[in-house]
Parts: C-alpha cells; sequence; structure tokens
C-alpha cells in the first residue's frame, strides 16, 4: 500500500536503467507528495471539523448562558415590579393619614391639633424610614454607606428605643420587657444611628409580628461585646423561610405574616449594618410560639468617656454666655421647628427664609452658629457657606441641612467651609448633639437641676423643682399621664396649672414640665411625670 513498500518491490528487474529509476522517482515522488498533502488536507479537515465542533459547544453554552440571562432578567424585573407594587403601597397608607389629617385641620373640625399632629408625624417618620431603607440599600450595594464612630450613651439609648416602643406594645395589649443583664458600660463606641436602626427594625417585628403574649429585650455585655436578644411569643418563621427572611424584599411564605405591612427590607438592612458594625445578627423561631432575634456585637468603650453629655431630653440650658444661632431655611415649618427646640433653651434664634436674607441678618447678628439649608430658592447652601466664610472669617460653626442623603460631605476638615452636616428630616436630638459639639457647649440637664435642692431619696420635695413631688400631686399627675399618653397638649396645660395652683412647692416641677411642652416632647414629659411622683 505505501509507496515506501512497492518501490523494493521493483527491485528484480533487471539493474539499473538509472532512467527508468528516474521515470519510477518521477511518479513515485508526485505520488509521495500527493499522498502528503492529502494526509494533510485531512488533517487540517479534521482540525477545521474539530474547531467547528468547538464552536457548536461555545454556541450552546452561550445559547444556555443567554437562556438563563433572560430567565434571570425577567425574574428581576417581575421582582422589581413586585417590591413597586409594596414600595408603592408602603407609601400610600402613611400619605393617606396625612393627607386626611391635614384636611380635617384645615375644616377646623373638632379634632385635637395634638392628635392630628402625632398622626402626621409619626405618617412621615414612618416615610422617612422608608426611604432611608430604600436609600441604605443603594448605598450599600454600592458599597458607599458612611459610618460614623459616636461616643453613645449605651444605657440611654436603649432606654430610648423600649420607650418609643411601649405605646405600640400598649396599643396591642402585649407586654415589653427589658432586662439588662448584670453592668452596662456607660458609653461605647459604635455608629449611634445604625446601631438603632438595627435595634427599631428587631423590635418593630417583635410586636408587629405578635398579636398576644409580648416582647422582650434582654441586653449582656461582657469583654467589649454585647449581646442583645429580642424575644416574642408572636407568629414563629417557618424553618424553610429562616435564611431567606434575611434577603431584601423576601417577606417568607407565612400567610399570617403578609397580613401585617411590610416590604422584606428591615432584616435585610439589619444583617449588613450589623456585619459592617462588626456583629451578627442569628434568628432561632418556632411557627405559633414565637421568635428569638439575637445580636452579638463589638461596642468597645471609649478611652476617655466625655464628662458631661446630658441625655436631651432633659436638657433646660446651658452655661455660659447666651449664643447666637442663625437658621437660614425656606421651609417655614422648619424653621418653626428649630425655634421651638433653641428658644426655651436660651439661644438667641434668628430666621432668613433665602440665602440674601440670611446674608444680610448674618451681617447684622453675628451668629455663633448658622443652620443652612443645602437647596435654598436660586442659590445654593453650599455657595452661600462660602459667602459666610468671606465675610465673616472661620469664627461661626456652618452646619449644612440637606434632605437629599446624598449630598452629604462631613466637613470640619478644615478646608471645606462648613463644619458638620444633618439629615432632614431633622432628628432633634441629633440637631442638639450637633450644636453642642460644635459649639463647646456646657449643657444643663432637668437632672442636674434638682440635684441642687433637697436630697434624693427623702419626700420632702421643697422649693425648685426637688425629685418628688408631695403626695397630694399624685391625682394630678395620674391625669396627666392620661393626657400625655394621647397627646393631649392643652389639657396637659391647664393640668399643670391645677397642679402649680393647688399643691404648694410644685412650681419648679411644673416650670419644668412646662417647658418640655412647649418643645412638644412628651416622651420626656411623661418621665418627669414617674420621676416626680
Ligand atoms: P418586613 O417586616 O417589612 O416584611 P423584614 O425584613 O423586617 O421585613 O422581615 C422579613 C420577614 O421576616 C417578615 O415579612 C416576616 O415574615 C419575618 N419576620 C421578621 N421578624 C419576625 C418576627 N419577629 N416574627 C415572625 N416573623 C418575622
Amino acid at each position: 500500500m505505501s509507496l515506501p513498500l512497492a518501490v523494493p518491490s521493483l527491485a528484480p528487474f533487471p539493474a539499473p536503467l538509472p532512467a527508468s529509476l528516474i521515470f519510477l522517482a518521477g511518479v513515485a515522488v508526485p505520488f509521495v507528495l500527493l499522498h502528503k498533502a492529502r494526509r494533510g488536507a485531512e488533517g487540517e479537515c479534521r482540525r477545521q471539523t474539530r474547531m467547528l465542533e468547538d464552536e457548536i459547544v461555545a454556541h450552546r453554552r452561550t445559547h444556555d448562558e443567554l437562556g438563563r440571562a433572560k430567565e434571570a432578567a425577567e425574574a428581576a424585573n417581575a421582582a422589581k415590579t413586585r417590591y413597586l407594587v409594596a414600595v408603592s403601597h408602603e407609601i400610600r397608607s402613611p400619605l393617606n393619614a396625612i393627607y386626611g389629617y391635614a384636611q380635617l385641620l384645615e375644616r377646623e373640625d373638632a379634632i385635637p391639633p395634638a392628635e392630628a399632629g402625632g398622626v402626621i408625624r409619626r405618617s412621615s417618620e414612618h416615610l422617612t424610614n422608608l426611604v432611608e431603607g430604600l436609600l441604605d440599600i443603594s448605598r450599600i450595594e454600592s458599597g458607599v454607606l458612611q459610618f460614623r464612630r459616636d461616643t453613645v450613651r449605651l444605657p440611654a439609648l436603649l432606654d430610648h428605643i423600649v420607650d418609643m416602643f411601649r405605646m405600640q406594645a400598649a396599643a396591642k395589649n402585649l407586654t415589653l420587657d427589658y432586662t439588662v443583664d448584670g453592668m452596662l458600660p456607660p458609653f461605647v463606641r459604635t455608629d449611634e444611628k445604625r446601631l438603632r436602626q438595627i435595634l427599631i427594625n428587631l423590635l418593630s417585628n417583635a410586636i408587629k409580628y405578635t398579636q398576644a403574649g409580648g416582647a422582650a429585650l434582654t441586653v449582656r455585655y461582657r469583654s467589649q461585646t454585647a449581646q442583645i436578644d429580642v424575644t416574642d411569643t408572636g407568629i414563629g418563621i417557618a424553618p424553610e423561610d429562616m435564611e431567606r427572611i434575611f434577603e431584601p424584599f423576601e417577606r417568607g411564605t407565612s400567610p399570617d405574616a403578609a397580613m401585617q405591612p411590610g416590604i422584606g427590607l428591615g432584616l435585610a438592612i439589619t444583617r449588613v449594618l450589623a456585619g459592617i458594625l462588626g456583629g451578627e445578627v442569628t434568628a432561632t423561631s418556632e411557627v405559633g410560639r414565637g421568635s428569638s432575634f439575637r445580636l452579638r456585637m463589638l461596642l468597645p468603650e471609649p478611652m476617655d468617656a466625655p464628662a458631661s453629655a446630658p441625655t436631651h431630653d432633659r436638657l433646660v440650658g446651658y452655661r455660659g454666655e447666651r449664643r447666637t444661632i442663625l437658621v437660614i431655611d425656606d421651609n417655614a415649618a422648619q424653621l418653626v421647628v428649630v425655634q421651638h427646640l433653641l428658644r426655651p433653651l436660651d439661644f438667641h434664634v434668628f430666621a432668613a427664609t433665602g440665602g440674601a436674607d440670611g446674608l444680610a441678618l448674618a451681617r447684622r447678628c453675628t451668629p455663633d452658629l448658622v443652620l443652612l439649608d443645602v437647596q435654598l430658592p436660586g442659590c445654593s447652601g453650599w455657595e452661600i457657606a462660602a459667602r459666610l466664610r468671606a465675610m465673616l472669617g472661620r469664627a461661626p460653626r456652618i452646619v449644612m441641612v440637606s434632605a437629599n442623603a446624598h449630598e452629604y460631605r462631613a466637613g470640619g476638615d478644615g478646608e471645606s467651609d462648613h463644619d458638620a452636616f444633618v439629615s432632614k428630616p431633622v432628628d432633634l436630638d441629633a440637631l442638639l448633639d450637633t450644636i453642642g459639639r460644635q459649639l463647646g457647649i456646657d449643657w444643663i440637664a432637668a437632672a442636674d437641676e434638682s440635684v441642687g435642692g433637697s436630697g434624693d431619696g427623702a419626700s420632702g420635695g421643697g422649693g425648685g423643682g426637688g425629685a418628688t413631688l408631695p403626695d397630694a400631686a399624685a391625682p394630678y399627675l395620674e391625669t396627666m399621664r392620661r393626657h400625655v399618653k394621647v397627646g393631649h397638649v392643652r389639657a396637659i396645660a391647664t393640668v399643670l396649672d391645677d397642679l402649680e395652683a393647688g399643691v404648694p412647692g410644685s412650681g419648679g416641677a411644673v416650670a419644668e414640665m412646662r417647658r418640655m411642652l412647649e418643645n412638644f416632647d412628651l416622651r420626656a414629659l411623661a418621665r418627669r411625670i414617674d420621676d416626680v411622683a
């Protein structure tokens, strides 16, 4: 078959006619070459076939991947639609409440303004939380979430949060127990807002998903680590839902849970925030019996605790010279709120609704601090900050205020025109905290004032704002408690007048409670009533 064998087989021919050999060679060589060429062509053909086959496999793979991507895109699209429906539903209910109560107020119907105000405020808070939650998710996804290291009064923060939920629990006839197992450090370092957000998410779920019994918050602290358990006797969570409820927009499969409002963001945010703050959230649950969420996180104590960091719901003023604050904001309601907060604390407050007015006023009043809205009509707050600096130098502190969290710029670096940034809607405690830090204010807390009078334990309760009031005050306090619960501001004011007139020596406490009432700080007022009772 192959030519090399064929050539020797020609050997018996009489020799050697070189010409014939040449002839044979002439015939054989093309054969060899032809054969080689054929083999080369066959090899090439096989290679091409293999390449084609590879290409077909690759095409098939691409096709499968495209199919999967299409399915994923369709699923994402469906999730987005579900999400938009859920978000619109979440927005619509508080919006309806605000719309309804605003109309009632406009008609001057017989609705107590304090009640309407309460509903409107709570609805606004709900909307704010919703927007913040959505922004957080987007910030977490794009990796731009900013964290702070605040010095936080841990016991006060926990008290505050439990207070926030007492009413909600009571409204559903649920108990709310709060236990500190051991000792808590007075201060820890963490991002206060995020820690509060985690605890609020867990506690609000505990109350939302519980119809009978109650919820409990238990805190333990050891070796710079806090273990915070939020347990409830609610509907529980099915084992197959335990992991997925931590995914965004997942609400589990329970029909009972679906009946409650929600968009399935709380736990997703909670888990991510806990992780970023150096902790973790885990859960155990039994359907029909209740759930328990555990937050474990590192909460180091600061090296040097601040000497005076009073709880704001008891602030009554500050030591030292009177300070001047200029507020520049085109939102009249915001101006009123800030003035109501700052004037009773003895600040000189000036207000302007635009940049030009603000600059003119700043020239006249030389403020110690300017609260400056970022979005002003016809100009930007950043521009006004620069002009204030040019006009007044570095002396006044400038705190930017904005409803758009994406505009966040920390400031205070010596190069920026501003010194701090506060988000709208303004958390009044946080605002006072910022003002206090910027101006180095030495606050006077209500507790400080009362300590000055009589000793703590005895019932003496003399002159101005003593620790407790005499027994004769009890019925007044009880009536006031009822009014505070429903936010009936005018009725509280009347009881305060009666208390002052009817119980000698109650003047100090009454004055202090009036200040709280003027600030609409009913939470602080409720606590004060408990303290003096
Ligand atoms: P949302 O409450 O808005 O649905 P979350 O992310 O906070 O969103 O919770 C996700 C889901 O986890 C809830 O829909 C609910 O099914 C379940 N869940 C969360 N907390 C509890 C709880 N304490 N008891 C029972 N189910 C809970």
